[in-house]
């Protein structure tokens, strides 16, 4: 294998262009560390509104490229941005991408995101035909880019440039499926005939592009080994686990890395103070100043700062938080809350904060620079998900001497070890049951560590030495890559 492998990687979102969740940080730094390892990678996404907004330098490679959506023939035009030194090619249509969200609004998803991600897909193949532009490796990510591995197996089987391609297929988040009527089929391009019925796209009588992406890829991947074991049981398989298991053998769980380039203490910009572990004393000026900046009662420097920084959402496990929300808050502890959602959850702290005022601090909204504040400021991070595909805000704790303490499941599971107050190792908190009590009796366990300053100092160190740099996990897809091919 002289030649360099091509890699076109299909996202919905890609940071820094546009986020919306982990998805997003992943899209945005993989490709980087396949960049570094010589893999010729390639990006598309939507140009989306806020992508528009950022005022990305770009430039016009291609006008009006003709994409098929279902009987008709439209026009794209894509633009060229960079990560690095990536190409990223912005498929621009703007009725289509030109609105204020990615996917939806209050008003729910857009009614219409099958025949935007239809055209998506179609169009990221379209270009890198027109481009001549050959992938070894179509990486496909999540639902939105599901048709890309059914296409490639019919309509674009006897395309020229991407005849001998191969696809990937990586979930993200099986709570997300691209679910629609079945007579929205020919949307997508594909025929009925070989596609439309159980052992393909269809799931009880609709179109599910997750299943799509799952049945028809060469290989699937989630992003973790406990993940990727779990989802293939009822419990989490969100109706994809007999499917996946029928699958097992080209099922892989690799783990998301972490990009430290924006997320270290020793250079991280947000911050009031930089820290590392070999020195570690700014840690408590960003909690001073946390607790300033958030408007918490000033004793609470000396108290356990616990901390959210997550979508809320029924995934995240607030439910069970919210329960034991004043049992908490009766302990000597300080809170902070950063998070945007369901406005359930959101009353609920709201609520809890008028009743313990100056001990517990909320902001709903999205804040990427909060979060790095707080991420530095607190003690413990509580992060009691449902599920959890890989996470990654417990891998930032971690380098920023935040405890986390989390529910063992998914990639929580993964990359927390349990602390022993015997042997001092470890470098979190685990409860497994879902369930109220079980997170109280950790979150009175942790706060107990705590007073313990130079035990808690220990178990803050062991948590900043943890390595989840990218370039292992991004190894581990260059390895799957190459057997995907080989397999060919
Ligand atoms: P998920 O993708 O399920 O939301 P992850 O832990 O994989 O969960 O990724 C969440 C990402 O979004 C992290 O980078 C986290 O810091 C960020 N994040 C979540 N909520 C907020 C918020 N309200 N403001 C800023 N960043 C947020």
């Amino acid at each position: 294998m002289g030649n360099r492998m091509k890699v076109l990687f299909l996202s919905p979102e890609v940071v820094p262009f546009a986020k919306s969740g982990g998805l997003g940080d992943v899209a945005g730094s993989l490709p980087l560390s396949l960049k570094r390892l010589k893999v010729d990678v390639r990006i598309a996404m939507p140009f989306y509104r806020v992508v528009m907004e950022g005022n990305f330098k770009k430039r016009s490679i291609i006008k009006d490229l003709v994409v098929p959506l279902g009987a008709e023939k439209l026009n794209a035009n894509i633009f060229e941005t960079l990560l690095e030194d990536i190409p990223v090619y912005l498929i621009e249509r703007d009725d289509m991408y030109d609105r204020p969200y990615l996917y939806g609004n209050k008003r729910g998803d857009f009614y219409d995101n099958i025949e935007r991600f239809s055209f998506f897909s179609h169009a990221a193949l379209r270009l890198s035909e027109d481009l001549g532009f050959t992938p070894d490796i179509i990486h496909c990510n999540d639902w939105q880019t599901g048709i890309v591995p059914a296409l490639l197996k019919g309509p674009y089987r006897t395309s020229r440039t991407l005849s001998n391609s191969s696809s990937l297929f990586t979930i993200h988040n099986m709570g997300y499926q691209g679910i629609f009527p079945r007579e929205k089929l020919p949307i997508t391009g594909l025929p009925e005939a070989g596609f439309f019925h159980p052992e393909g796209l269809e799931y009880w009588g609709k179109i599910n592009l997750l299943k799509a992406g799952i049945v028809y890829s060469d290989a699937i991947t989630t992003v973790s080994p406990t993940y990727a074991m779990e989802i293939q049981t009822p419990e989490y398989g969100m109706g994809m686990e007999g499917i996946l298991r029928r699958r097992s053998g080209s099922l892989y769980g690799i783990l998301n890395g972490v990009d430290y380039n924006e997320w270290d203490p020793s250079r991280d910009h947000h911050l009031a103070s930089y820290y590392s572990r070999k020195s570690i004393s700014g840690k408590v000026m960003c909690k001073e100043a946390l607790i300033k900046e958030m408007g918490l009662d000033p004793s609470v420097i000396n108290l356990p700062l616990l901390g959210l920084v997550s979508r809320l959402d029924s995934q995240k496990g607030l439910d069970i938080l919210v329960k034991i929300l004043d049992n908490v808050l009766n302990l000597d502890i300080g809170m902070v809350l950063l998070g945007s959602g369901d406005e359930g959850i959101q009353n609920a702290f709201r609520k809890a904060a008028e009743r313990h005022k100056g001990r517990i601090a909320i902001y709903i909204g999205f804040n990427e620079s909060l979060a790095h504040r707080i991420m530095a400021g607190i003690d413990l991070i509580l992060i009691p998900s449902r599920y959890e595909p890989c996470g990654l805000t417990q891998m930032y704790a971690l380098r920023y001497g935040t405890v986390p303490l989390v529910r063992a499941t998914g990639g929580l599971n993964d990359t927390v070890v349990p602390f022993d107050e015997k042997t001092i190792k470890g470098n979190g908190f685990k409860f497994v049951p879902y369930d109220a009590k079980a997170l109280l009796d950790k979150i009175e366990l942790a706060i107990r560590i705590f007073r313990d300053k130079k035990v808690w100092k220990q178990l803050m160190v062991n948590g900043m030495s943890a390595d989840f740099s990218w370039d292992i996990s991004a190894k581990a897809y260059i390895g799957l890559y190459r057997s995907i091919m080989e397999k060919r």
